[in-house]
């Protein structure tokens, strides 16, 4: 089979379940980091007491590289995705990757591996992780001293499932996570958030939970949350709370130069439903790019956003992402590398 059609068939396939047959990995271990290389994909050995598996040490990072209009292969805001990644380290004493080093991981394992890039509109995803592998289940006060970290990669199309349609988010007034752990990108909180999300898609057949610990709108499960109107974005100013999403920040600035106001403030649920009224409403992220919410569940009640369907503006601020990514658009921002 060509690697073409390798390619177009891992887009139909679930998001996130096909690999590239490479990746990149290094070790830390007394001290410091090896040098990495590149290898086959393959499962790794490990030790049963390994710190991670009892104690959950592990961070990652989620980001994208797109096929360029001209057929080359770049990636989106990496510096971004790198810095995060220190953050979530550093918070879960972890052994901090150096910068550089996870910068070259990246640019290189994607150069060997362009031939994995999807055309528009898939992408090719790119999954980071640091785990803690110190053998010690003595460990549980103590951080790990050794760490493994590796980066993947996976040919892939659309996040939701039946491609551009409005979502229905279920708001869900219990916490997602520690409060103070939201912004750093461990496998814990995704584990925490998947009872709530399992639950709602059971009794309401929803795409996503909205989290509003105490009545107010923090994010979903994989998502930021954005108020999008001719005039203005409204979210949630940044706090240790939620995930500070790269394709948020993003869409602020596009949006600033679009002419709208930008407001990062609290939200309640309340101004919430009134604002559902006549405005839209859609999540952000790397996988999700920007999707349109079209319908609300609060308290056992349905409640459309808008006309209930895909949104105009969001449609707009999507595609001027997107052209940016692609290289349809001018990069003014420098986001490419
Ligand atoms: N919140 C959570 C909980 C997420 O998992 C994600 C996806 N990484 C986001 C927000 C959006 O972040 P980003 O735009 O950097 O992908």
């Amino acid at each position: 089979m060509s690697m073409t059609q390798t390619v177009e068939d891992a887009l139909k396939k679930p998001f996130g379940t096909v690999y590239a047959d490479k990746m990149a990995v290094a070790r830390y271990k007394d001290g410091v980091w090896t040098p990495f290389d590149i290898q086959e994909v393959k499962p790794f050995e490990m030790h049963p007491a390994a710190h991670v598996f009892h104690y959950s040490s592990t961070c990652f990072e989620g980001l994208k590289c797109h096929r360029q209009v001209d057929g080359s292969v770049h990636v989106f805001r990496l510096d971004r995705h790198i810095e995060r990644f220190r953050n979530s380290a550093e918070r879960l004493c972890l052994p901090i990757p150096d910068a550089d080093q996870v910068d070259a991981m990246v640019c290189e394992l994607v150069a060997e591996c362009a031939d994995w890039a999807p055309v528009f509109p898939g992408s090719l995803y790119v999954r980071p992780t640091l785990i803690g592998t110190l053998p010690s289940i003595g460990a549980a006060a103590g951080p790990s001293t050794e760490a493994l970290l590796f980066v993947i990669l996976s040919p892939v199309g659309d996040y939701f499932s039946g491609g551009l349609r409005p979502l229905k988010l279920l708001v869900e007034e219990k916490m997602r996570t520690a409060p103070t752990l939201g912004m750093v990108k461990t496998g814990g909180n995704y584990a925490a958030a998947l009872y709530a999300t399992r639950k709602a898609r059971e009794k309401y057949g929803t795409d996503q939970v909205l989290f509003a610990p105490d009545g107010f709108i923090q994010e979903t499960g994989a998502a930021n949350f954005l108020m999008i109107s001719e005039d203005r974005i409204v979210t949630k100013a940044l706090d240790p709370s939620f995930l500070h999403g790269v394709t948020r920040d993003s869409l602020l600035k596009i949006g600033a130069r679009m002419g709208k106001e930008i407001e990062e403030r609290e939200i309640s649920v309340d101004e919430l439903l009134t604002w559902a009224k006549t405005g839209e409403c859609a999540l952000s992220g790397t996988a999700a790019v920007l999707g349109g919410v079209g319908s609300l569940v609060y308290r056992e009640e349905t409640y459309t956003v808008g006309t209930g369907d895909y949104g105009d503006e969001t449609a707009k601020m999507r595609s001027a992402l997107v052209d940016i990514q692609r290289g349809k658009a001018e990069d003014t921002f420098g986001w490419l590398k």
